[in-house]
């Protein structure tokens, strides 16, 4: 069945047309195996060549250096938030955090069980509609954690900050979506989901030097270096997750790589971002200058019809625009692999409901 709904879920994201087919057919018969990729052997040389592959187009989207390894892990961006303290943090440590937004918090939370945390800045108290700018990270502290895009508020981290000590990232929601220099980085991980293909992935990359920095005696399925010296097969690793995001990264690359997403991605969140702007039914939720081009947040000035909106636009084919349940109101997400005219048809809906409230709202003489 073709799919034809406007998808602006905020995870598991939408992948291109192309890339779904192409891994459906894998599940019917994989190539030349006379298998399904479900039943594939992950020491096979053809899923052996998939991880390959797979890192190959990393290293290249991203511009990854020899330096860094890239890895496949399972257990979500989630499993991270506990992973990173138990690599990085030991009892006697502390880490700096940024505390911007819900997965940042639950990162927080997180490493506060394996050692201690200061939170250099917070903008919890706006509803984390901002991100933080002036703060003072410890130069002692065992390492820096930031978020690049907080899914759920919408906001995005424009200018990442210099930091003393190593720097980690959590980019589950724009990697691949824009630009960034993995070198400024020490770690970085990302959940699949969001940009990059089917949920039971996660993408970390990670600093040679700072993985030889681990003094912590962790379990060797929760241990960064035993991942990089089984090629990301210590165990089975998600072998169609794997798969299938390879699938999407070549249909990135074919496309041009993320520095043509990235004025494709701008563009989308514009057009977006202009009706919310202009609309007198909308407003947005984030501060204008930390606005994310990935996850836009928006609410009606009439609380009450907002949900009169998600019927309506559901009616237009539209699914995944209601906010994250502590937010409230609307939450389009603008992944990759999301249609300009999406973007162009919600807007539409936007400019058309303006116009029936309108009418509804002429007293009648
Ligand atoms: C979705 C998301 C997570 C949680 O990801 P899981 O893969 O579900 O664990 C963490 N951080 C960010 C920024 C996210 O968008």
């Amino acid at each position: 069945m073709p799919i034809k709904k406007h998808n602006f879920g905020a995870g598991p994201c939408i992948l291109p047309d192309t890339v779904l087919t192409r891994a459906a057919d894998a599940v019917k018969g994989w190539g030349t195996t006379g298998l399904s990729l479900l039943e594939i052997s992950h020491r096979s040389t053809e899923f052996e060549f998939v991880v390959k592959e797979t890192e190959k187009l990393v290293r290249e989207l991203l511009a990854v250096p020899d330096t860094y390894s890239v890895l496949f892990l399972q257990g979500g961006a989630s499993l991270q938030f506990a992973m990173v303290p138990m690599n990085f943090l030991g009892k006697m440590k502390k880490a700096a955090y940024l505390d911007a937004g819900y997965f940042g918090q639950k990162a927080i939370k997180e490493a506060g069980i394996s050692g201690d945390v200061v939170v250099v800045a917070s903008s919890k108290e706006k509803a984390y509609s901002y991100i933080p700018k002036d703060y003072a990270i410890p130069q002692d502290a065992a390492y820096f954690h930031i978020t690049s895009n907080n899914t759920i508020e919408g906001t995005e981290l424009f200018h990442f900050p210099k930091s003393p000590v190593p720097l980690i990232c959590d980019m589950s929601s724009d990697i691949f979506s824009r630009v960034i220099d993995i070198t400024a980085f020490d770690l970085v991980y990302a959940g699949a989901q969001k940009n990059m293909g089917p949920a039971g992935m996660t993408l970390v990359i990670a600093k040679n030097s700072f993985l030889d920095s681990v003094k912590n005696k962790v379990n060797a399925i929760l241990d960064y270096r035993v991942y990089r010296e089984n090629g990301s097969m210590y165990n089975t690793p998600p072998v169609f997750a794997i798969y299938t995001a390879m699938l999407n990264l070549q249909w990135l690359k074919s496309k041009g790589g993320v520095k043509v997403i990235q004025t494709e991605n701008l563009a989308k969140a514009q057009l977006l971002y202009d009706e919310i702007d202009s609309n007198p039914l909308f407003y947005g939720l984030a501060e204008r200058q930390d606005r994310s081009l990935m996850n836009v947040t928006f609410r009606m000035h009439a609380p009450a019809a907002e949900a009169g909106f998600i019927e309506f636009a559901a009616k237009q084919g539209m699914v995944g625009i209601r906010g994250y349940r502590t937010v409230g109101g609307f939450r389009a997400s603008l992944y990759n692999a999301l249609p300009y005219d999406s973007v162009k048809a919600l807007v539409d809906c936007m400019k058309a409901y303006a116009r029936i409230l309108h009418v509804d709202l002429i007293p009648a003489y």
